[in-house]
């Protein structure tokens, strides 16, 4: 057997096999966003039980044959087991493609559920600053932060129509920011700067692309914050 033949079955058989081990979520609805790259997927999840979870968790899709992507469910509800993913779709990726073209009643295929460790820790105030591709880990961290009082942010946006979508559409003290830099962190340093926060009693979250998120947690240490008040996670580079 020639060696095109054979690795030709050999990635149909793995493919039986990861058929075999993906768990599927259906699609209830897909939003996109009218002036940027931001995609809404509601989904349905039969074989997930949503009822322990009590840190933000981070969804394992199959994006292409042999690839995946991670999305963070956000406004999700134990009972009917569904949740929404917010995607950031703006650039070229097997994810951004998947997303893009993604429609009601696809079926989703997963390979895992898992926990970032981010909770809200118990503080009296809860800071989150992201760009777009963080929407729905922010959102779930505004959703398992209780009391609510103790929450707030920021978040990018790369436009005005969306600014001011994200304050009709959701119920958040988040505040949208205009990113006025590629990475955003220049836009969210400004907003930090003129924000005044207890230096005792503040934990920052900070996610999103790994430059603003390192410039981010720079500014912080500058501004006197200790390594245990800020909590950061880099999605992609
Ligand atoms: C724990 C975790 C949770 C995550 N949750 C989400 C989520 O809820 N929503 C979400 O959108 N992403 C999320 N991400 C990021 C996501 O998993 C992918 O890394 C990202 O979407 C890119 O995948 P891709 O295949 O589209 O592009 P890739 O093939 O990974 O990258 C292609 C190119 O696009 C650039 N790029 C990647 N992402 C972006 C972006 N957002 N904006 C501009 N350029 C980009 C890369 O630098 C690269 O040059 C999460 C990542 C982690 C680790």
């Amino acid at each position: 057997m020639n060696t095109l033949i054979l690795n030709s079955l050999k990635k149909k058989a793995s493919l039986v096999i990861e058929n075999r081990v993906l768990k599927t979520a259906l699609v209830l609805e897909v939003r996109k966003w009218p002036s940027s790259n931001i995609i809404e997927i509601d989904l349905h999840m039969p074989f997930t039980s949503m009822h322990n979870w009590n840190e933000v968790n981070y969804i394992k899709c199959k994006v292409a044959d042999f690839t995946y992507r991670d999305y963070t469910p956000s406004g999700w509800d134990a009972e009917t087991q569904t949740c929404t993913l917010f995607v950031d779709a703006g650039h070229n990726g097997p994810g951004s493609i998947w997303a893009s073209q993604l429609t009601k009643g696809d079926e989703l295929g997963y390979l895992q559920v898992k926990s970032t460790r981010q909770t809200p820790v118990n503080t009296s105030a809860v800071i989150c600053l992201g760009d777009e591709s963080s929407i729905g880990h922010i959102l779930a961290m505004q959703q398992l932060a209780m009391p609510a009082a103790r929450f707030s942010g920021a978040v990018l946006m790369g436009d005005e129509h969306s600014r001011s979508l994200f304050n009709e559409y959701f119920r958040t003290p988040l505040q949208p920011v205009l990113r006025n830099d590629v990475y955003g962190h220049h836009s969210l340093t400004e907003w930090l700067l003129k924000q005044s926060y207890n230096l005792e009693h503040t934990i920052f979250y900070l996610t999103g692309n790994n430059t603003m998120v390192s410039q981010l947690r720079k500014t912080l240490k500058q501004q006197g914050y200790g390594q245990h008040q800020i909590k950061a996670e880099g999605f992609w580079s």
